[in-house]
């Protein structure tokens, strides 16, 4: 007996430290644990979400699988119409979605790293060939790289996030409309759209309008970051035409739960409120990034998003004296921890000992600028 052997090759899956499991080795309850390592909302749903969930009528009922209340919802928040638009339970399993309607083993899928992992990952799983165009030095793309790997490559997909994850960055507008005459499906990751600050939620900044006039155009969104609904799995994508029957075919039924989606749908009936924490979050985002450029170890990237990525840039502390200094990121992380405030660690190409920190509630800057005051 065997399995399929792109699965076998895929590396292992590593346990991520449930938050219960490391509050407790940590000593502290989970409370009081500042979490900044996963780009989650502190603020947590919407009033109107919370009470949505308390009040859920019909949990013992499946739920309607084409998500019309939500993505009737969605098509007033978003200014797009109904037909485009398709929920899935977070961003993450439309991206899965997608690469199972789309690639043969062996097609080509083209990403642009440092970026968001569930790209790589999801190629992976759906047998697909991984093309990387690496990031110029300040994230921005490697456009005529792209160009060319299209041209060598034909990948049937090309992600982008924007702004991406980890650094923050946004692609700018023409980079995309460049990127969009090339014969490839762009699929526009979105997740942090919300925090750029281009205009109202929903209809602001983002690209979703254009999906219904273009062939090669997908748009995601999501509820985790922006709305604080992480925990309970809801996103969207806008489709061109000719997707979207196949998407349908291949979905899960009850794909979106009663919980999720009613969660959704009341926090887009709560936007004013919601719309205040993103502000708040964005105003944490430029109050964090002037406090950690003060030192000197540490050089911290703009972003659109609602994290900051840092290089840290010498050996500081025992590191310094111990002659060593490689791994003085991971060091942070540790020490931070002991502080009871949890960062994400990266030691890769393009990401050689960085830290992403989230953006919190003002007290969370403050407790971090801190810690780090203590550490440094
Ligand atoms: C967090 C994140 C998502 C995933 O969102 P879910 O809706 O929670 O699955 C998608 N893309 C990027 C770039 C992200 O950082």
């Amino acid at each position: 007996m065997n399995t399929a052997r792109h699965i076998q090759t895929l590396p292992p899956y590593v346990p991520i430290e449930p938050f219960e499991v490391l509050s407790a080795r940590l000593g502290r309850e989970p409370s009081e644990i500042i979490k900044l390592d996963a780009n989650e909302n502190p603020y947590g749903p919407s009033p109107a979400a919370r009470r949505a969930l308390a009040e859920l009528e019909y949990p013992h009922i499946y739920p309607d699988p084409e998500s019309r209340l939500l993505r009737t919802a969605l098509a007033r928040f978003t200014g797009l119409s109904i037909e485009y638009l398709m929920a899935g339970a977070g961003s993450d399993e439309l991206l899965d979605l997608l690469l199972r309607v789309c690639i043969e083993p062996g097609d080509a899928v083209l990403s642009c790293p440092p970026t968001f992992g569930m790209y790589a990952f999801d190629t992976h799983l759906h047998a697909g060939r991984l093309i990387e165009v690496p990031r110029l030095a300040d994230f921005a793309l490697d456009l005529p790289a792209i160009r060319r790997a299209v041209e060598t490559e034909r990948p049937k997909i090309l992600f982008l996030a924007s702004p991406n994850n980890p650094d923050g960055s946004m692609v700018p507008d023409e980079a995309v409309n460049a990127l969009l005459d090339l014969p490839v499906l762009v699929v526009l990751d979105e997740a942090y759209i919300e925090f750029s600050g281009l205009g109202r939620l929903g209809a602001g900044g983002t690209r979703l309008a254009e999906v219904p006039q273009r062939e090669n155009l997908v748009v995601m969104r999501t509820f985790s970051k922006w709305a604080g609904l992480a925990g309970l799995r809801v996103g969207y994508g806008a489709f061109p035409e000719w997707l979207l029957p196949m998407l349908w075919k291949a979905k899960q039924p009850y794909n979106v739960n009663v919980a999720a989606s009613s969660a959704a749908i009341a926090s887009l009936e709560d936007l004013d409120y919601l719309e205040e924490k993103v502000a708040a979050l964005v105003t944490e985002r430029e109050r964090m990034f002037s406090g950690l450029a003060r030192f000197p170890v540490i050089r911290p990237y703009p972003s659109r998003a609602n994290f900051i990525l840092c290089r840290i840039t010498r050996a500081w502390g025992d590191e310094a004296a111990s002659g060593r200094g490689s791994a003085s990121g991971q060091a942070l992380k540790s020490r931070l921890s002991q502080h009871g405030i949890l960062i994400r660690y990266f030691d890769k190409p393009g990401l050689r000992d960085c830290i992403r920190i989230s953006a919190g509630k003002p007290e969370h800057t403050d407790k971090l600028l801190e810690a780090l005051n203590d550490i440094l």
